[in-house]
């Protein structure tokens, strides 16, 4: 039974308490957001320079806590230390970023007969955003930087599992100068600090990433309040191989091993070519021997642990003992292990190819031609990303817009950028995250027309 009032923090590689945290109850979240509401308007009076100077600061300040932040990322989530140093790098790349959006957030003026017409963009208010344990540092930087430089006050939930370094960047906030109760992190359970952020009426957003399951719990619970909301959910992404490809490159492992596959876009569907089947497995099968698997704290290693005894669980009932597979080695011991493995006689409509594992486990499908390969990368209820390998340039056009997802990409796994758009078709999310438009997601539009005729006479 887990304690009410408290978290427990493990070390993913070592099963050993890294600390423990007192958890927010409903009270704590209301006196939050009331603390936020104030600060918020003293925020967006102040002028949009000073507020990207002061991102700025607070980027330079998480810069020279980089090694730490990342440290604690791999004590926290078992991130690989080569990772946790990118995802500290991208919460300081993200607020430069945020902090040029705060002196360009600008309206339009539109001619209008008898005045002139112009857009604001104003902030929202409070804008709650609730984290997963899966990229504890990235996901609580991209709902709440944009939110800060677009003059909002943020309260930020971050994951059972994972609160450490959240709570670590409210408090180097503070350091940089940031004022006071703008940005709060509030640790606690879902069922009670994360609802009660989304059931309150002076939370004006919310930023939800996680599993579809829960967003829709949260959509709903907003939708009574009429609540904008962002959802960043599940995915079961494609990874569409040609015959024409460079299979080796194609078939990078990483691209549904990263962050042991924890990971929404992880390319877990691996579709290949029939033609080129048997040799993509010879690839894969290699590959998967190569991976070193082990200790997050050393350098050397390329994947860490899951996040949890439950996660490697649900992970295992995905692939049982006899299971044909290409599999990989996993140390024995304290430690919340899994191989890296490949299902290879899965159909295309069993459980293992079909439901999000987040772990690291894909499915190898075949099949025969374009038609065929679009046909089964839509076959998803997901749509976040995927990639597509082929020399021909048409056909990988052509299957970039067939496929039905929000982040592609051709001839290279990559999904993320802070400076792109990124999120998900159907039940993979709603709304965008990061990119050029990242700020005025946290903004409403008003428009004001002001007459040029004088006053009726
Ligand atoms: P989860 O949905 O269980 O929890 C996510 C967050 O929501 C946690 O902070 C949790 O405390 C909170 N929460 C739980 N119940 C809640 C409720 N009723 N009301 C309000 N908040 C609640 O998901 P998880 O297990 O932490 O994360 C894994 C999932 O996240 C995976 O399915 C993965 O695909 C998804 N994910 C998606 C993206 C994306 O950008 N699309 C990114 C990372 C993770």
């Amino acid at each position: 039974m887990s304690d009410p009032n408290e978290l427990t923090v493990l070390n993913p590689a070592t099963e050993e308490i890294v600390a423990t945290v007192p958890a927010a109850s409903e009270e704590d979240v209301a006196a939050a957001v009331v603390r936020a509401v104030r600060a918020q308007r003293t925020w967006a009076a102040v002028a949009p320079a000073d507020r990207a100077r002061l991102l700025r600061r607070f980027a330079d300040v998480v810069d020279a806590h980089a090694e730490e932040l990342a440290r604690l990322e791999v004590r926290e989530a078992g991130h690989t230390l080569g990772n946790a140093r990118w995802e500290a790098g991208n919460a300081r790349d993200l607020l430069l970023y945020a902090a040029g959006g705060a002196e360009r957030l600008l309206g339009r003026q539109i001619p209008a007969p008898g005045g002139w017409d112009v857009t604001f963009h104003e902030p929202l208010g409070v804008v709650g955003v609730i984290a997963p344990w899966n990229f504890p540092m990235p996901i609580a930087a991209w709902g709440s930087f944009p939110a800060l430089a677009a003059g909002n006050a943020v309260v930020l939930k971050p994951a059972e599992a994972t609160p450490l370094t959240a709570l670590r960047l409210a408090a180097l906030a503070l350091e940089a100068g940031l004022p006071e109760h703008l940005f709060q992190v509030l640790p606690g359970y879902g069922t009670t600090a994360g609802r009660a952020l989304v059931d309150h009426p002076d939370v004006a957003k919310i930023v939800f990433t996680g599993s579809t399951r829960t967003g829709r719990e949260v959509m709903e619970r907003c939708a009574r309040l009429v609540k904008p909301v962002t959802l960043e959910l599940g995915g079961k992404s494609p990874n569409v191989v040609f015959a024409d490809a460079d299979l080796t490159a194609a078939l990078d492992p990483f691209s549904f091993l990263d962050n042991c596959g924890q990971d929404c876009c992880a390319r877990t569907r691996v579709l290949v070519q029939e033609s080129v089947l048997d040799e993509a497995r010879d690839v894969l099968a290699d590959a998967l021997a190569a991976v070193v698997v082990g200790d997050p704290a050393d350098e050397k290693t390329r994947m860490g642990p899951l996040i949890s005894a439950r996660q490697r669980e649900r992970v295992r009932s995905y692939v049982p003992d006899d299971a044909p597979a290409l599999r990989g080695s996993a140390p024995d011991g304290p430690g919340f292990w899994f191989p890296p493995t490949v299902l290879t006689a899965e159909r295309p409509d069993s459980r293992a190819a079909r439901e999000e594992i987040f772990g690291p486990v894909a499915v190898l499908l075949p099949f025969t031609d374009e038609q065929d390969a679009v046909r089964l990368a839509n076959d998803t209820p997901y749509g976040l990303s995927g990639s597509v390998w082929t020399k021909d340039l048409g056909r990988a056009l052509r299957v970039s817009q067939a496929v039905r997802a929000g982040n592609l990409s051709v001839n290279s796994h990559s999904s993320v950028r802070y400076w792109t758009p990124f999120g998900g078709f159907k039940q993979s999310g709603l709304g965008r995250e990061l990119g050029p438009d990242a700020l005025t997601a946290f903004t409403e539009t008003k428009n004001v027309f002001i007459s040029t005729e004088g006053p009726a006479q």
